[in-house]
């Protein structure tokens, strides 16, 4: 049961990342540290709708 997900920065909230998650790992909302390209910088990234 995978499902598409879409990540944004949490410092200018861009979103940047589309990706896939898996609901039975991760079944609350997922926040990862990815690169943000605007921020030009490692910031966390929450999951959005
Ligand atoms: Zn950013």
């Amino acid at each position: 049961m995978r499902t598409r997900i879409t990540l944004a920065c949490t410092e200018c909230k861009q979103r940047n990342y589309d990706t896939m998650k898996d609901k039975k790992v991760h079944p609350d909302r997922m926040e990862t540290k990815k690169y943000c390209r605007f921020c030009r910088k490692h910031t966390l990234h929450r999951e959005t709708k």
